[in-house]
């Protein structure tokens, strides 16, 4: 998702576009929101009450999943992320995790 959404020119100039007509403030708040949305989601599964349609608890999830993913895109922009420091942070942390996990 991460890789269509960096490596499409024409993704890019949407979410430039985005960033221009809203300012960059709007859209960090609004990228706090879907964080938000997407929060909510996941703890409606734990909130759910009988006869409840999985798939479609699943597909909410996704949505959001997909909102943030698209805000978080747009955050590295506005950020001007430096990607290698990003890579850095990830491998960190997955090191960290595979230590956790007795690897
Ligand atoms: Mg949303």
């Amino acid at each position: 998702m991460k890789d269509m959404m960096q490596n499409s020119g024409v993704v890019k100039r949407l979410l430039e576009e985005a960033i221009d007509r809203w300012g960059s403030d709007r859209q960090m708040i609004k990228c706090c929101e879907e964080m938000g949305e997407l929060t909510q989601a996941i703890c409606k599964r734990f909130d759910r009450g009988p006869g409840t349609d999985d798939a479609f608890e699943v597909e909410a999830i996704v949505e959001e999943m997909v909102d943030v993913e698209i805000m978080l895109e747009q955050l590295r922009m506005i950020l001007k992320v430096d990607p290698a420091m990003e890579q850095r942070w990830l491998e960190r942390k997955l090191r960290r995790l595979m230590v956790r996990l007795g690897g």
